[in-house]
């Protein structure tokens, strides 16, 4: 098949989308992607022992997963160990006091039902998720159940568990999420599975068929012969009827081609879709750019010499009181963001002397503008105020993710949101292509936000991209 194909994005929907195009015959598939790597929000990277994921992590869930299908068995996933299941969070106050041990377990047994149990009763509900979780929760927290709970404590566990949905949702404040999406659905199974020593990077080359599989051996599709790096994308024209869309590179490089699959992510169409496209694109698929949200999540991962915790240690999520949201606010230095870090965790026994801490919304957009030093610094100064009964060291070297201030993301992963249900749009709009006259699509879209079921997930963006390959294989089929 000589249709010229150009996909914009070598990240997981990209190299998902290429690899089908190709192994369903198509000869001329191009990917150009702005940066100078493949996999985009999949950025593993060596640190400590071996690697740490700068973006995706975790393989989450099994059934219905096309992720967890290509890796099951090629043995490289590991499933969560006794050693971090959610029980064993522990919750610290800011001025070292320890929340007992049955406590912790109580409050986080409560945020998993009403973000588990509750899912269904939710999704029938209308409004915010913020306000209908916080409604629940604050009712469970006045009931016999948890009298040892003051108001204080209340509201230092209420903004855990804010925190927690911002994390997970990837939204800046659960207030903008809206609880009537009807399509996202989790898949079945552990939703903690980690890629050993090798990290996320591992599905780019399942995608591509470099883990070679005995039973069904496969020839490799090699992506990067066909990707053209150092190519950021700056216009799309695709007015001339019956002729190929031009696409045009920041460094004055242009190309042809009968079908663009766009797959950047959500936050570079929010800042590009008015410059990126010519002619416009229609409104509807502008609104469903600009309804739909992408928030940010970091990462600041800290390795240390050996570790300072004990074997058992599950890492701590944290309880700002107020006598210390001051007291860094007072920081000439850190004060703006030190606020935003909820927690820190280990993350992979194959990691044993790195921890890794997260922070979400605006305050992690602050951490990005920091120099890596201050965030160290920084880092340090918060594990030391929660955990002042440990002899804490300086950590050996720190690494953090930059997510929203990087122009190539502009943000981590997509929700839906109160706006989107107001321009009464949604995913599936996001998705649509851009037909010429005759019907044929010219723009696809694909990327993680354009996946109904999946999106903010790698399997999402994965899904995308088949389905955008899957159209024109049924177009030219
Ligand atoms: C902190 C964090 C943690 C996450 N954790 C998980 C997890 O545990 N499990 C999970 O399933 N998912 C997780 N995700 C989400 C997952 O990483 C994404 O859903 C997925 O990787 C998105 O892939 P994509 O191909 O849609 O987009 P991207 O990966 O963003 O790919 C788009 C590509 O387009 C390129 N590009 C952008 N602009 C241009 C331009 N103008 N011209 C040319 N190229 C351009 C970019 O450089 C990029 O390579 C996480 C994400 C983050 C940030």
């Amino acid at each position: 098949m000589e249709k010229q194909i150009v996909i914009i994005g070598a990240g997981a929907s990209g190299v998902a989308a290429a690899t089908k195009l190709v192994s369903n015959g198509f000869s001329n598939v191009t990917i150009l992607e702005a940066g100078n790597r493949i996999g985009g929000r999949i950025n593993t990277i060596p640190f400590g022992a071996n690697v740490v994921d700068m973006g995706a992590q975790w393989c989450h869930g099994e059934t219905g997963n096309v992720v967890y299908e290509m890796a099951k068995d090629k043995n490289v996933l590991a499933h969560k160990t006794e050693k971090h299941q959610s029980d064993g969070y522990r919750y610290v106050r800011s001025n070292g006091e320890e929340i007992p041990v049955e406590l912790s377990k109580k409050i986080t047994a409560l945020i998993m039902d009403i973000m588990g149990d509750h899912y269904e009763e939710e999704r029938k509900s209308y409004g915010s998720s913020g306000n209908f979780y916080a409604a629940k929760f604050k009712k469970a927290l006045e009931s016999d159940e948890f009298k040892e709970v003051d108001s204080e404590l209340a509201h230092e566990c209420m903004e855990v568990f804010h925190r927690a949905v911002n994390s997970i949702d990837g939204c800046d404040t659960w207030y903008e999420l809206s609880t009537n999406y009807h399509e996202y659905e989790e898949c079945d199974g552990d939703y903690k599975m980690n890629w050993k020593d090798k990290g996320y990077a591992t599905v780019l080359d399942l995608m591509q068929n470099k883990i070679p599989d005995a039973k069904n051996p496969q020839s490799v599709i090699d992506v990067i012969p066909l990707t053209k790096f150092n190519k950021e994308v700056v216009k799309v024209c695709y007015n001339q009827p019956g002729a190929p869309a031009k696409i045009t590179c920041k460094d004055g490089s242009s190309y042809s081609a009968d079908h663009v699959i766009c797959t950047v992510s959500l936050g570079v169409l929010k800042e590009r879709c008015l410059s990126m496209f010519e002619p416009l694109l229609p409104l509807w698929k502008y609104n469903s750019i600009d309804g739909m949200m992408i928030g940010t999540v970091d990462k600041i991962y800290l390795e240390f010499d050996k570790p300072f915790w004990s074997e058992n240690w599950q890492g701590f999520s944290c309880l700002w009181k107020l006598e210390q949201v001051k007291e860094v606010r007072e920081d000439p230095v850190n004060g703006d963001w030190l606020e935003g870090i909820s927690g820190f965790y280990p993350f992979n026994p194959l990691q044993p002397n790195v921890i890794c801490g997260w922070i979400t919304g605006k305050l992690a957009c602050k951490m990005e503008e920091k120099s890596d030093v201050e965030v160290k610094n920084g880092a340090e100064k918060v594990l030391r105020m929660f955990l002042r009964h440990l002899d804490i060291p300086d950590a050996k070297k720190m690494v953090r993710s930059t997510w929203h201030s990087n122009p190539l993301f502009r943000g981590s992963y997509s929700h839906f949101v109160l706006k989107a249900e107001a321009l009464e749009t949604n995913n599936r709009q996001l998705a649509e292509p851009i037909n010429d006259s005759n019907g044929k699509p010219v723009i696809q879209f694909a990327g993680e936000a354009t996946s109904p079921k999946y999106f903010s997930n790698v399997h999402g963006a994965v899904d995308a991209g088949w389905r955008e390959a899957e159209r024109l294989i049924n177009l030219y089929k």
